[in-house]
């Protein structure tokens, strides 16, 4: 049957990726279907019950300003907050939040559901409709066509997903949810690149049969014993701590020598060292046993036992990921010090599954081969529910301006780590599953979890993601922090004004000459409070106090102060990036034969024949590609070759 309504947008999956790619197209105006297998599972965590983290964070925050659910959905889910790096400086600070799936699924659904212009389906996607170079539609399993002028598709970890425990394995998206093998055989029949991967999860346990006594406690931040006891952070602008539920403690205990016996005595019925899997998994999020057989000589390995939830006994015991028989789960899950008697809910497992080769994609996801056909997600070769949302949201958004005969819209590198995810996507491909570390960005030092809605809402906002409430609330932090900066750098304090014992109790030292307020804040001993208090509270300002802007007043305060103390870093910072500027915005030629640039060296130009770089900046990030290969492509260029 060929439905009888079009769509402009058809996002194919309801995880991460596709419920954010789907709200991003519906709020900007476009007509859009959610197809995924099930409607229960939208959201769904499939693995550890956890958002967030160190540069996994920076991404939530960024899908938050630009109007995604991911970080509303965690306030209202969260069950324990913490700020991890809350002692280094701003940019490497990352909120993570154990999440009560329930809590967190019921929290998407509740927004899918009531966003205008979308319409959710529960059905398998067993086919797209392509004519010529185009995606038209898609097909369910049961024959039931639907038109879109956009499909973007995010199939998680679905595409000829296998399940293997030990030696035995078996067909899966993941535990419990079915595969996608014919939609699997009809992307290959596109001969769209591909490459297979895999990623693991641990055997989850029933918290009854825990003997916490022998477990170390953790508490979140904000809760008693905690850090900041009495303040739970936040994680989404629009999010205020009356929106958590109850608040829950993770426990920590260790593997031992006993458990790492068990484990050697599994490797040999284990699919990761017989060569049953042939995908490539995380190197930085490993098995146990890969941990065992990679550092032999560590006699320890820490273990967090995060809970599922709150309605719920079940813990996830971060840290003992595993494909190894489950005689031999068994056995090393009992060889851990409080957790002799622990009873197993779910074996853990490893799945195989299809990736996609994301230097097959242009820039704005859309894929080279077939025009209006989008991957976002695990499809991509990436791995985390953050990545996944980010490039969902970014799809959603390029397959909407497509709709509307508009160009796409990329960032930066130097202004969102979805700029980074990105770019080291579509020009260095992927070798193991992708996930985001504050490392991978250059421009870090502006790249903050806290400037997110200065990097992007305004972005989003002429895009059409942001609705009034938003951006009223962002417009009154932008113009707070831009006049509080403003009246800082046009304060002048004067030696004769300020009795000595005051300088020297908040400044260290008295001041020996005029100064601004912003130049003195620039100390890293001086506090925004102290100064602003001192001499009588002769330096405060009305405008930014809690009555006139509310919770937003501690925003623009850190805001204020990272600018002062961070200036110096910041301005050399902007120095480089409007260097590599120059780069990205020289566009490189969509029909140049790389073939036939004589200066470049055989493999250069094989190269950037394959990968076509859109600009001379990513074609500098291409691996083998190096600076004497970019400066002689720009002579070729302007010599109009
Ligand atoms: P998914 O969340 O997989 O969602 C895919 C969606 O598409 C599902 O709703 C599915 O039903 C639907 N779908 C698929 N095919 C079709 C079709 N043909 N028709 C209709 N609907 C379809 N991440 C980490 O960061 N750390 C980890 O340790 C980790 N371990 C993992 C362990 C396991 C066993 C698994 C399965 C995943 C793990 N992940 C881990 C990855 C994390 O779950 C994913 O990165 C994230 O969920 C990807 O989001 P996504 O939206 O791309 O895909």
């Amino acid at each position: 049957m060929l439905y009888p309504q079009n769509f402009d947008v058809i996002v194919v999956g309801g995880g991460h990726a596709g419920t954010e790619a789907a709200l991003a197209a519906a709020r900007m105006g476009c007509k859009t279907l959610l197809l995924s297998h099930n409607i229960e599972t939208l959201g769904q965590m499939s693995c550890n019950p956890s958002i967030g983290g160190i540069g996994k964070g920076h991404l939530v925050k960024e899908v938050d300003a630009m109007g995604g659910a991911m970080a509303l959905a965690t306030d209202k889910g969260g069950i324990q907050f913490r700020i991890l790096n809350s002692s280094k400086g701003p940019a490497v600070r990352a909120t993570r939040a154990q999440a009560d799936r329930i809590l967190y699924k019921a929290a998407i659904r509740d927004i899918l559901e009531n966003q205008p212009n979308l319409w959710l389906f529960q059905q398998a996607v067993d086919d797209l409709m392509v004519e010529g170079d185009r995606v038209v539609g898609a097909v369910t399993q049961v024959g039931i066509k639907f038109r879109g002028r956009t499909v973007v598709l995010t199939a998680g970890t679905f595409l000829d997903g296998k399940i293997h425990v030990g030696l035995d394995n078996y067909a899966a998206g993941r535990a419990g949810d079915p595969p996608a093998v014919t939609l699997s055989s009809r992307l290959k029949e596109l001969q769209l690149p591909q490459g297979r991967l895999k990623t693991g999860t641990p055997p989850r346990i029933d918290g009854r049969s825990i003997d916490f006594s022998q477990c170390e406690e953790q508490p979140g931040d904000g809760m008693p014993g905690g850090v900041n006891e009495g303040i739970l952070p936040v994680f989404s602008f629009m999010g205020h701590v009356a929106m958590h539920p109850t608040q829950m403690p993770c426990w920590i205990t260790h593997t031992n020598a006993r458990t790492h016996e068990i484990i050697r005595s599994g490797f040999d019925r284990s699919p990761m060292f017989t060569g049953k899997i042939d995908g490539v998994g995380p190197r930085y999020c490993p098995s146990v046993e890969d941990k065992i057989n990679r550092f032999a000589d560590k006699e320890s390995h820490q273990i967090f036992l995060e809970p599922e939830g709150l309605t719920t006994n079940e813990y996830y015991p971060n840290g003992i990921s595993t494909s190894l028989p489950f005689d031999i789960q068994y056995d090393l899950v009992r060889s851990i010090r409080g957790l002799e008697n622990a009873h197993i809910l779910r074996p853990g497992y490893a799945i195989e599954y299809d990736y996609f080769d994301p230097r097959a994609l242009k820039s704005s996801f859309e894929t080279r081969q077939i025009h209006g056909l989008f991957f976002a997600g695990q499809i991509n070769g990436t791995t985390g529910y953050e990545e996944a949302a980010a490039q969902g949201m970014f799809a959603g958004i390029n397959a909407a301006l497509q709709c509307r005969e508009q160009e796409a819209w990329v960032p930066r590198r130097d202004e969102a780590y979805l700029g980074v995810l990105v770019d080291d996507l579509i020009t260095k491909g992927v070798t193991e599953p992708y996930r985001m570390f504050t490392s991978r960005a250059e421009f870090r030092l502006q790249l903050r979890e806290d400037n997110a809605d200065m990097r992007l809402t305004e972005a989003a906002r002429n895009m059409g993601l942001i609705d009034d409430a938003r951006w009223d609330a962002f417009s009154r932090k932008r113009d707070a922090v831009s006049r509080e900066t403003e009246r800082l750098k046009s304060t002048w304090v004067n030696p004769r004004n300020l009795p000595a014992e005051e300088s020297e109790r908040v400044l260290g030292k008295a001041i020996d000459h005029e100064y601004n307020l912003f130049e003195l804040l620039r100390r890293p001993n001086v506090g925004y409070a102290d100064l602003t208090q001192m001499n009588g509270g002769k330096y405060a300002s009305p405008d930014v106090s809690r009555e006139t802007l509310g919770d937003l007043s501690e925003a623009v305060i850190e805001q204020v102060d990272i600018a002062a103390k961070y200036s110096g870093y910041i301005d050399r910072q902007k120095d480089e990036v409007e260097r590599a500027a120059h780069f990205e915005k020289l566009r490189l030629p969509a029909e140049l034969d790389y073939m036939q640039v004589a200066a470049l060296s055989f493999e250069v130009r094989q190269k950037l024949q394959k990968h076509r770089p859109e600009t001379l900046g990513q074609a500098s990030r291409i691996s083998g590609v190096t600076p004497a290969a970019i400066s002689l492509l720009m002579v070729h260029l302007k010599k109009g070759g």
